[in-house]
């Protein structure tokens, strides 16, 4: 077995591992990532960024490219299908909270890529892909992190270990974090189409979130193509809602059209809202997903994650200057509730409102959004907290 050291073993590399990676790497120290996929992985999931997160980003000159790639979404809305009638959420409010008040509309995949170029760079972090961590132990010195991969295994002796592997999390597992919360009923079906929707569908905007008779759906543009949040009906079971006539009726219901959709990619996902009760265990701290998931509505988690990454190695450098452990306890008090009465939070009301189906509720919520955005002052308060900014000025403002 290979036995080797480090002073960090970060286990993911995906937006949220990648950026405490690259944080730690600009810091000179020194750093494993473990991925045990052979690749970065490019699948479905993240496709919107808030601005302080492309503020945060900017710092490292990442937030320009990520921009060139995605598209600008300088509002997004709430509609009714069948009027049309829309409440539209103008970011120009919180400009002068954010150099980017916008929400951009790239997928994740592209943030990993620029983060893993960018740490190619830095002597002291190196990415290993298609390394599963299995175990770990801990006692007083550091932290061991057993490893395989198809050509051996092995022992990397670390004084920390971050998991950041994702809601499955390997690390929350053998650690016995407890990871409560609840699972949502519905399966949602994401579906991406190259179909012009802005040229059928009056006044879109690059993020809209639909309520239509007795449903929902939600359509949220990229630069060349529109992800379309599709459910399974009660009729239907799971493989049959993942049919492709299925999905085929679903967009015909939404924009009839004479020629079939052009349907590129499609996948389901089931929805939870779960935290664990504390991001450390002795050497152990979890970010992003692993400690935290919730409900994609809002599109906050890999933000969250991102912001985790930001403020656990604001702690971890404390740490390695001479600080005690403990430092890291300031990163759960700062991030946890962060996490569960902004994010978790509003991620579960903004899913229950769009899953609302009585038309009298649904007219009064819209009606009482449309009063409120009609009050700037209201608006910019709102948008904040939608934003994730009121989240991190808590956050800091926590000792
Ligand atoms: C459909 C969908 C849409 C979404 N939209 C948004 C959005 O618009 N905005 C937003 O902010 N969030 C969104 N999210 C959430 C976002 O995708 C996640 O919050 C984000 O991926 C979390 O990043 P992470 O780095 O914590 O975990 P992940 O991206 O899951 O990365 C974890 C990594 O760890 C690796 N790993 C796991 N176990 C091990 C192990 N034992 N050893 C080594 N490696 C391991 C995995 O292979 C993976 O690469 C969406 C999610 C979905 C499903």
């Amino acid at each position: 077995m290979v036995r080797e050291s480090a002073q960090v073993v970060v286990v993911g590399a995906g937006p949220v591992g990648l950026t405490v990676a690259l944080r730690l790497g600009l810091a000179n120290i020194s750093c494993v990532v473990l991925e045990q996929e052979a690749a970065l992985p490019e699948d479905l999931r993240a496709s919107t960024f808030h601005p302080p997160t492309l503020d945060m980003l900017s710092e490292y000159g990442l937030s320009q490219p990520l921009i060139e790639e995605g598209l600008i979404c300088p509002s997004w809305q709430i509609r009714m299908h069948d009027t049309g009638e829309r409440a539209v959420f103008d970011l120009s409010v919180i400009e002068n909270d954010t150099t980017h008040p916008f929400r951009l509309q790239c997928e994740q995949f592209r943030l990993s890529r620029l983060l893993h170029e960018r740490i190619k760079s830095l002597p002291s972090v190196e990415v290993r892909l298609g390394v599963t961590l299995t175990g770990l132990e801990q006692d007083d010195d550091g932290v061991h992190a057993i490893w395989k991969s198809a050509s051996g295994e092995g022992r990397i002796d670390a004084k920390l270990l971050i998991g950041a592997d994702g809601a499955r999390s390997t690390v929350r597992k053998l650690c016995e974090f407890g990871f409560e919360g609840k699972t949502y009923p519905e399966t949602t079906i994401l579906a991406t189409t190259t179909f012009p929707f802005e040229d059928h569908m009056e006044g879109l905007s690059n993020v809209n979130y639909v309520w239509t008779e007795g449903g929902t759906f939600s359509l949220l543009r990229l630069k060349s193509l529109w992800r379309c949040s599709l459910y399974q009906e009660e009729s239907e079971t799971l493989e049959q809602a993942l049919e492709p006539a299925s999905i085929e009726r679903k967009l015909q219901k939404i924009v009839p059209s004479d020629t079939p959709y052009q349907k590129l990619q499609w996948r389901p996902y089931r929805v939870h809202m779960r935290i664990v009760d504390d991001y450390r265990r002795g050497r152990v701290v979890l970010a992003g997903d692993a400690a935290h998931i919730n409900s994609p509505s809002g599109g906050m988690g890999m933000n969250g994650g991102v912001h985790d990454a930001f403020s656990l190695t604001d702690e971890i450098k404390q740490v390695f200057a001479g600080g005690d452990l403990t430092l890291l306890d300031r990163y759960t008090r700062r991030r946890r509730p962060v996490a569960l009465n902004e994010v978790l939070a509003q991620a579960d009301r903004n899913r229950s409102r769009m899953q609302e189906r009585d038309p009298a509720k649904r007219r009064e919520i819209f009606n009482d959004l449309q009063t409120m955005l009609a009050d700037r002052e209201a608006a910019r308060t709102y948008l904040l907290r939608a934003s994730m900014i009121t989240g991190l000025r808590q956050a800091a403002a926590v000792d």
